[in-house]
């Protein structure tokens, strides 16, 4: 059997739940695929586990388009599973990762293609227009990269988004990275290599809602920081340490006004009181770096447990390739 060559870019796209926007995404993908890459290309749409009929919608579109590869997880394993599934899948001279749901503008792909072929082995699609999200996501966002950036070694610039092609060289150093809870921004941010950023505008919605939630979005900082950086559990022993130091200084300052002098200043603290208060204070440290140690240890846990990322249930990539055949 002779394996077509490789193709000169992969597209991987996850899916969850896109049915209602899935079909009109994959005619412009594959238009702009064709003149950008001269036909050379191939799609991995990878399935989330969709509970509607993405999955249908899309074997029917591989089964007509060679270039279109599909594969399937057994379930719901959230995106940035479902796109290092995707990544790990293609066999292109480059990898582009977007979203299926039309807000990573399709149109820009030429432009992502002409920078990596300019030199540069990952290309970052960076929103530079002010968003529209509500005032408290934003706050919120700056917050995280106030944070991250103060407290890390990494640098993560602001606007940053999942819309990136990375080199060959760049896929098969993300294949190595084993961990199990991954930020694939991040994943790629830390292997470094030379970058380059496309502007790009804030799209809406083509279709279906949006999936993450608050409480999503949450887990995705918490990941990010946990992942990425032990900061916090430097902060929180540093934190412990004034606190220390402020409840010994209190500690001497009651005691020598109190027990010594006889309370000149008529503060009237009972022994009880004082002992509460410094009780409460250092219980509450130890509460609060117990929890984030617990966090590094329950990300150890299921580290070492070395789960596979993803199952997948069938992969109707295994047909491609065999095209050329006699
Ligand atoms: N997605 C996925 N699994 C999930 C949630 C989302 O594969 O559990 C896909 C989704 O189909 C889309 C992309 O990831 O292609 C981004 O998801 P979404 O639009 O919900 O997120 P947002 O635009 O808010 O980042
Ligand atoms: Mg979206």
């Amino acid at each position: 059997m002779v394996k077509s060559q490789s193709p000169l870019i992969s597209i991987a796209v996850p899916l969850y739940n896109e049915s209602a926007g899935i079909v009109s995404f994959h005619n412009e993908l594959t238009k702009v695929a064709i003149t950008a890459t001269g036909n050379s290309y191939e799609i991995i749409y990878c399935d989330d586990g969709s509970n509607d009929n993405t999955v249908e919608l899309v074997q029917e579109i591989a089964e007509k388009n060679r270039h279109v590869r599909l594969v399937a997880l057994s379930r719901n394993f959230g995106k940035e599973s479902a796109l290092s599934a995707a990544i790990h899948a293609a066999t292109g001279q480059a990898v582009i990762m977007l979203d299926g749901d039309g807000q990573h503008p399709i149109a820009l792909i030429p432009a992502f293609v002409k920078a990596w072929q300019a030199g540069a082995k990952v290309v970052i699609g960076l929103r530079t227009e002010k968003d529209s999200e509500a005032f408290t996501k934003r706050l919120v966002s700056k917050m995280f990269y106030a944070l991250f950036n103060r407290f890390t070694d990494q640098h993560l610039i602001p606007g940053t988004t999942d819309y990136r092609l990375i080199d060959r060289a760049v896929q098969q150093a993300f294949l190595h990275l084993p961990e199990t809870d991954r930020i694939t921004r991040g994943l790629i941010d830390w292997l470094g290599f030379t970058r380059a950023y496309i502007p790009i505008p804030r799209l809406a919605r083509a279709a279906g809602t949006p999936s993450y939630s608050w409480r999503k979005l949450a887990l995705l900082a918490t990941n990010s920081f946990v992942s990425l950086t032990v900061a916090p559990l430097y902060l929180f022993g540093i934190l412990g340490l004034i606190i220390t130091v402020i409840a010994f200084i209190l500690g001497i300052a009651v005691f020598i006004e109190q027990i010594i002098l006889h309370d000149p200043l008529r503060w009237a603290f009972t022994g009880t009181a004082m002992l509460g208060i410094l009780t409460l204070f250092l219980v509450g440290i130890i509460l609060i770096s117990q929890g984030i140690i617990s966090l590094y240890l329950s990300r150890t846990h299921s580290q070492t447990k070395q789960r596979p990322l993803y199952i997948i249930n069938y992969d109707m990539s295994a047909r491609i390739g065999d095209t050329s055949d006699d």
